[in-house]
């Protein structure tokens, strides 16, 4: 028996991802891929049903999206790649075989960067990116009258024969925290690309994980497959159960077995599942010829892809953006098209990402709708921040004017319904308050009269005492030529 306080493991995984491509029709027939809100099984053909004597037809967008998907994860395209049949029963697959590139797939030998542990910079390889088609769905339901006493399945095809892509990972990640980030970087940059819009919610991406464990006396546990998780949580809690769960097994000098197991978010458990003894065999299909992409074809597509995030992000650092910010900024395109289309209007680079990662975020937060969707466009909020930084209106009154453009008002409406109507606060008052405000502040005063407030800091310092007594009411260029004009006046 090893002394179990000795031992340590480490955890070697490879990550399996399912992601729909993004195309109008299913991959082998002409059905349309958009489904989510209608009845079962009201988008089905022959093809997708798998009825004799029908064909498939390969759909040349499923191809330019596989492509798009694999350049964006630094994989190389192929220029000649198969089909084939792989055979298995199962209520879900009507014509009893899945149409699969498997291991000749369409784009090969790709990577992905992300953070390790310690916070260093890792590179995770992509082994491949094969095109398949995807299955129907079951649905599990209690009794219904019909089978009295008996549980219920019903199976919609619907999903059938839709367009996926298998990305499989080399046995790079050593965490389930890494896990999760090689996830959340792939499905940042698949959406990028236009490939896949990878929404976990609407089951358009799912995860595998193979764990198995290495312990510091040499022993390794075979490798475990674990199926079934469709969130970034599932797969952070399945994988942490696994390590655990093999890690104790070797702790006790037990045996971790090759084997499938289903991950059980409800239980946070994961369980031997039956070996899958009806696949069979993997066949040529004979009724697709090869899929041969031409190098024109292959050039045209790289040109389609976008910037990438990560180039995106350094470019922002570039224009004085915080880490965070930049970060912030390119986690999704249209949100960094959006701040883009800001600083190309003529907004401040560090003002416009301010902007865009606090009001708008939260604003496209709040109206839960695409930041495309927002009521205020780009080159209203680049004249907006533009106002600002010539003291016409202050970031207080801003916020409000902005809420005013939420509504759908125009730059002008907005601004006088914030009541700001440029130059929110009564001369007078104004006046009054600027004396208050040096009256109560004579150091400062002294340090201005006798030039030592060369950079002006000690006028912005009662520029904002008179900002903040106004609730940022005032405009700031009318506080501060006021200040300058009582200074003046004192001499
Ligand atoms: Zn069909």
């Amino acid at each position: 028996m090893p002394d179990k306080t000795t031992l340590t493991f480490t955890p070697v995984i490879g990550i399996e991802i399912h992601i729909h491509l993004k195309t109008k029709s299913k991959v082998f027939c002409s059905c349309s891929a958009d489904y989510t809100n209608d009845e079962p099984n009201s988008h089905i053909c022959p093809v997708c049903m798998g009825l004799p004597g029908s064909m498939p037809v390969l759909n040349k967008a499923v191809v330019q999206q596989g492509m798009l998907a694999g350049m964006a994860l630094n994989c190389t395209v192929q220029p000649t790649t198969y089909f084939f049949r792989k055979c298995y029963f199962y209520p879900d697959l009507p014509k009893n075989y899945q149409i699969t590139q498997s291991d000749l797939p369409i784009a090969a030998n790709g990577w992905l960067e992300i953070d390790d542990d310690a916070g260093n910079p890792k590179k995770i390889r992509i082994n491949r990116l094969h095109l398949e088609e995807d299955a129907g769905k079951l649905h599990h339901s209690a009794a219904d009258g019909r089978l009295e006493g008996a549980e219920t399945s019903w199976v919609d095809y619907n999903r059938s024969g839709l367009p996926l892509a298998e990305i499989v990972s080399e046995p790079d990640v050593s965490s389930a925290r890494e896990a999760v980030e090689y996830v959340t970087a792939l499905r940042r940059r698949v959406r990028y690309a236009g490939a896949s819009d990878a929404d976990l919610e609407k089951g358009m991406m799912r995860f595998d994980a193979n764990v198995s464990v290495k312990c510091s006396d040499g022993r390794w546990g075979r490798r475990v497959e674990v199926k079934n998780m469709n969130s970034f949580r599932a797969l952070e809690r399945a994988i942490e159960y696994e390590i655990k769960r093999q890690s104790k097994v070797l702790a006790e000098g037990g045996e971790v077995l090759q084997e499938t197991r289903h991950w059980n978010d409800a239980k946070g458990t994961t369980t031997a599942s039956r070996v899958k003894e009806f696949y069979r065999k993997f066949i040529v299909e004979p009724d697709l010829p090869p899929l041969v992409v031409s190098p024109q074809w292959v050039e045209e597509v790289r040109g389609m892809l976008p910037e990438m995030p990560n180039e995106k992000a350094l470019r922002y650092k570039e224009m004085g953006l915080s880490e965070v910010d930049a970060g912030v900024l390119a986690d999704s395109i249209d949100v960094a098209q959006y701040f883009e289309a800001c600083v190309a209007a003529g907004a401040n680079p560090l003002r416009a990402g301010n902007w865009v990662r606090t009001e708008v975020l939260r604003a496209v937060n709040d109206k839960q709708v695409g930041v495309t969707d927002l009521a205020v466009k780009p080159d209203t909020l680049a004249e907006l921040i533009r106002r600002i930084d010539e003291g016409k209106l202050s970031t207080t009154l801003a916020k409000n004017v902005f809420e005013g453009l939420l509504e759908g008002l125009s730059l002008d409406e907005a601004v006088k319904k914030s009541g700001a109507a440029e130059g929110g606060v009564d001369a007078n008052a104004l006046e009054n308050l600027v004396r208050a405000t040096i009256e109560a502040n004579p150091d400062v005063i002294g340090e201005i009269r006798s030039g030592k407030d060369t950079k002006g800091k000690k006028v912005k310092f009662l520029q904002g005492l008179v900002m903040r007594e106004t609730k940022g009411q005032a405009r700031p260029d009318e506080v501060a030529a006021a200040i300058e004009s009582a200074i003046e006046n004192l001499k």
